[in-house]
This record gives structure tokens, sequence and C-alpha cells, in this order.
């Protein structure tokens, strides 16, 4: 099974992918993950995302499609996987289309979380995430049991970019390159849209229903 997880900074991408990994034991491929890990690990690559990534913009499209084609070649994408924050722009969509044709793949479904932008700054300024196993919570939404993380007791950080300046600028970028792609997707008749706003369990048993509608 090949899905995208879409929809806007925040909605709940992430959160809704790990779930999905659990229960289909496939890899969720964040390129917002691989960037955050290139960044602690000091690399050019790290440099060059930091820097995009503190101003709210997106990291180039050359750069971005290298490490995805990198990755979808490893062989625990063999059965199948969750691209999580990528394509994001119809560029990356293209190429994505030419990387699975290589690969003999096809995506299943893209599935899109869609949430209204006013709900969208309070998501990310509230997002903690855990410096270890790299769960994710909310102060408000989805508060962890204490100061740590619930699943291995790590440290919860705040992402440098889930400022309201800069998710402002982030929500920009996403209506200027990102949505066309909802369009994109609905042209080629695999596309499903998720009510975002619902509880995160009820999120997730509308994806369930909809990947199961496949068989
Ligand atoms: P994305 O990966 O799309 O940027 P995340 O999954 O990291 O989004 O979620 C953004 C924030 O919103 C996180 O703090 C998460 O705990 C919270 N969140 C996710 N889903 C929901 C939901 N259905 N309702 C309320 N808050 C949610
Ligand atoms: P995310 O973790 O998905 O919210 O992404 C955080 C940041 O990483 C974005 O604001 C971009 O700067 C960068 N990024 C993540 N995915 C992509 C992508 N597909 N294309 C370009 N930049 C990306």
């Amino acid at each position: 099974m090949q899905l995208l997880m879409m929809g806007p900074p925040g909605a709940g991408k992430g959160t809704q992918a790990a779930i999905l990994v659990k229960k289909f034991s496939i890899p969720q491929i964040s390129t917002g993950d691989m960037f955050r890990a290139a960044v602690r690990e000091g690399t050019e690559l790290g440099k060059q995302a930091k820097a995009c990534m503190d101003a709210g913009r997106l990291v180039p499209d050359e750069v971005t499609v290298g490490i995805v084609r990198e990755r979808l070649a490893k062989e625990d994408c063999a059965n199948g996987f969750i691209l999580d924050g990528f394509p994001r722009t119809v560029e990356q969509a293209d190429a994505l289309t030419k990387i699975l044709d290589e690969l003999n793949l096809k995506l299943t479904r893209v599935l899109n979380i869609h949430v209204p932008a006013e709900d969208l700054i309070e998501r990310a300024v509230g997002r903690r995430i855990c410096k270890n196993c790299g769960a994710t919570y909310h102060v408000k939404f989805h508060p962890p049991k204490g100061d740590t993380c619930d699943e291995c007791g790590g440290e919860l950080y705040q992402r440098a970019d889930d400022n309201e300046a800069t998710m402002k600028k982030r929500l920009d970028v996403y209506e200027a390159q990102t949505r066309p792609l909802v369009e994109y997707y609905k042209r080629a008749g695999i596309y499903a849209e998720i009510d975002g706003r619902q509880p995160i369990a009820k999120v997730t048993a509308d994806l369930e229903g909809v990947l199961t509608s496949l068989h």
C-alpha cells in the first residue's frame, strides 16, 4: 500500500501516519523529519534545510526530491510506505510519479486531512515532540501525562518553526505552492478528504474507513 498523507502544516499528518505505520507495518517517510535529522547531524543538507525551515520556506525541489528518491529505493519500502509532507509542489508531485514509475509502483491513495486555517496556528504553537522517539503531543489537544514522553520518558521540545510568525509564512507557502496538489490528485482519481477537526481517534477511524473501502 503506497499512501500519501496530505494537508496543511499542523493538520495531523504526522500523528495519523504514526498510527497507520503500526497498523500496516510500513514505514513513514516524512521529509520534515528527514530534514530535522540532517539539522541535528550538522550535515551540509542540514545547514541548507535549516535556513529554509526557520524562514518557513520550502527546501528546493531538487534537494527534496533527491532525498525521497534515495529513501524510496530502500528495501523497507518494497511493501508500501506512507509519505508525509511530500510532495509539496507540482514539480515534486511530477518527480514522485517518475520515481514510482521507475520502481514499478503507483500511489494507492492520497489522503488529505482538512483543517481550516484558523485552527492551524494553535495546533502548531502547542505542538511538543519527544527528542528521543519523535512522538507528537499537543499541550491542549493531546497532552502528555507528565512533563516527559508517555511512550519512552524522553524530553519534549518545541520546534523552532512552531511559532506564530513562521507558521503564518508556512500557511502562505502551503496556499501558494501545495494546495494546487489537491486538484492534481483529484484528477488522478485516488483522492479522499478527511475532516481533521475531529478528535485524533475519529480521524484515524475515518482514514481506516477510506482504506478498507479500497478492497
Ligand atoms: P502535521 O504533521 O500535519 O504538521 P501533527 O500530526 O504534528 O501535524 O499535528 C500538529 C499538532 O496538532 C500536534 O501537536 C498534534 O498533537 C495535534 N493534533 C493532531 N491531530 C489532532 C486532532 N485531530 N485534534 C487536535 N489536535 C491534533
Ligand atoms: P514539516 O515537518 O512537514 O512541517 O516540514 C517542516 C519544514 O521542512 C517545512 O516548512 C519545509 O521548510 C521543510 N520541508 C518538509 N517537507 C518538504 C518538502 N516536501 N519540500 C520542501 N520543503 C519541505
